[in-house]
């Protein structure tokens, strides 16, 4: 492949994940995108898995084997000359650390809001890690079906809770029994609801009004849509590609995903305007980028076995620069061993001509048998870097931890270390006792964790929850005296030994800095 073909393949990547709480519509929303990318038959096979093309997957065969579960952490199709990767973000009860540090391997976002509730938690502090890399995000108000908040004010929360300026790309005729369409400002035409393809679009007139008199047109809904895109001109936001790409301003799409409407106006707008694989910082600071010719890439989740009888592991890679071929040599930057990678796999499922290679912006997954840790750079050609650390993560639920034999301490340790600079969990211990506390995003880190030191170090470990705690680190340790631990303000160290305090809840956290204005807390994301 010569380089300019091999930067062609490049600028086609675009990589996102969804970011949503809980049943905003995310899997719905993935569906009809494959769908649309010809990456399954139905919409609706997303979930069960049974059908569809992911059948045919590498994965199905090592899934099969050793029980781990990864067709669907990494989603590829083709669309209008892109090559879409669309990164799974575990929520629910499967919320993890993972789930935040898949956001640093993608080159943009995609936000699903539910109309009717508004901007939700999960949303928020995925959104925050997003804000914090600026990355470009993309808003998808779902559920117009259905009886929602009023559209001004869904942009006002946007613009309000989450602190970021809103551009909406249409805009909603009605809603719920009485949604009709989107006026879409991008493209100048009305898309009428529950209307066969060849009506579906009215194309609007230099006033940005409908020419043709229909049954629209005589409607309250679309005179309110007017008078609400005349104020959206005169009074919101400009647009401004620049500031899309560097994350100050986020298009907004609304529409409804259960009934696939406005999914492929969305994802068509969005294709224009989402970013190509971006360059990324090394430790040296030096800036690699994805067209360079020689690959490189960064483990940002390593998902472990469940299945007792094999400790394999898969390290998902993300790929900043170059083309990765299966068999290639790598050398990894912090062990600076070379390998020659064999089991490896990609995640175009339906095209076996180019399942062996990849490139810059795609993801592939490497069979690990425990040499890999999360943040891990490996290289292929014979400059050694080591890309920026990923961010440790504030985490809320914290266990206290002990070996459940006492004689089996020492393989507790070790058991607990690995797994610590795996990035698979938190650790941090009491300041006299040195218990062992234990911190994680979501609570399916601590089974994972449990689950790992049995099999994988023949410890069973006993959990005593101790709830959910706010975590704050010390900007001027010297401040902190030791009569300032409390049940409520529990002092620990951090695995670098940092000094942090675990509040109870918002009040005691509040009583603490009204009590103690001296010291200087802050968190991390
Ligand atoms: P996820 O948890 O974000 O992946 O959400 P799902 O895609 O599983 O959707 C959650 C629920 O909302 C399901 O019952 C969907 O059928 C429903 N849903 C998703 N999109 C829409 C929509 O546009 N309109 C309506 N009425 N329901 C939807």
């Amino acid at each position: 492949m010569s380089i300019s073909k091999l930067e062609q393949e490049i600028l086609s990547r675009r990589t996102f994940a969804i970011i949503s709480h809980p049943d905003a519509g995310k899997t719905t929303i993935t569906e009809k995108l494959l769908y649309f990318g010809g990456a399954i038959r139905d919409a609706g096979t997303v979930k069960g898995k049974k059908s569809g093309k992911f059948a045919t997957s590498d994965w199905m065969e090592i899934e099969k084997q050793r029980g781990i579960s990864v067709t669907s952490s990494v989603m590829q199709f083709d669309y209008d000359g892109c090559r879409v990767n669309i990164l799974d973000t575990p929520g629910h009860q499967d919320f993890s650390e993972d789930t935040y540090r898949t956001l640093m391997a993608v080159d943009s976002a995609v936000m699903v809001i539910d109309a009717a509730k508004g901007i939700e938690t999960q949303t928020k502090k995925l959104f925050q890690v997003c804000r914090m890399r600026g990355i470009p995000i993309f808003t998808f108000i779902n559920k117009l079906d259905r009886q929602g908040k009023e559209p001004l004010e869904l942009i006002e929360e946007l613009e309000e809770v989450l602190g970021i300026n809103a551009y909406p790309m249409n805009w909603p005729i009605g809603m719920g029994k009485e949604f009709l369409g989107i006026y879409d400002r991008f493209n100048n035409r009305i898309e009428q609801f529950r209307t066969e393809e060849e009506d579906r679009f009215l194309p609007l007139n230099a006033e940005g009004e409908l020419d043709i008199e229909n049954d629209m047109t005589k409607t309250s809904y679309y005179t309110q849509a007017l008078d609400d895109i005349m104020l959206l001109n005169e009074a919101g936001n400009e647009f401004s590609e620049d500031k899309i790409s560097k994350g100050q301003l986020t298009p907004v799409f609304f529409g409804s995903a259960l009934t696939n409407f406005g999914v492929q106006t969305f994802l068509e707008t969005y294709l224009k305007f989402a970013p190509s694989p971006q360059p990324r910082l090394t430790e040296q600071e030096t800036i690699v980028e994805p067209t360079d010719e020689d690959f490189s890439g960064f483990v940002f989740k390593i998902q472990a076995n469940m299945n007792p009888a094999h400790r394999d592991r898969i390290a998902f890679v993300r790929i900043a620069s170059g083309k990765f071929n299966r068999g290639m040599n790598i050398t990894m930057t912090r062990t600076e061993k070379s390998f020659k990678v064999t089991q490896a796999t990609t995640f175009l499922a339906d095209d076996r001509e180019t399942a062996d290679e990849a490139v810059a912006g795609d993801i592939i997954g490497l069979y690990d048998t425990g040499n890999y840790q999360i943040g891990d750079t490996i290289v292929g050609g014979k400059k050694k870097f080591q890309f920026e650390k990923l961010p440790q993560f504030t985490p809320e639920l914290f266990v206290r931890v002990t070996a459940k034999n006492v004689m089996k301490q020492k393989h507790f340790h070790k058991g607990i270390n690995q797994l610590v600079q795996e990035g698979a969990i938190q650790y941090y211990k009491t300041l006299h006792t040195e218990d062992t506390i234990l911190g994680a995003v979501g609570q399916l880190q601590f089974e994972v964790f449990e689950n790992r030191m049995k099999n994988e170090y023949n410890v069973d470990v006993v959990m005593q929850p101790i709830g959910s705690k706010i975590a704050r680190w010390i900007e001027n340790e010297d401040a902190v005296k030791d009569s300032m631990t409390g049940p409520r303000s529990m002092l620990v160290n951090d695995r670098y030994g940092n000094k942090v305090f675990l509040f109870e809840n918002e009040f005691a956290m509040r009583w603490f800095n009204d009590k103690y204005p001296e010291v200087k807390l802050y968190s991390l994301l």
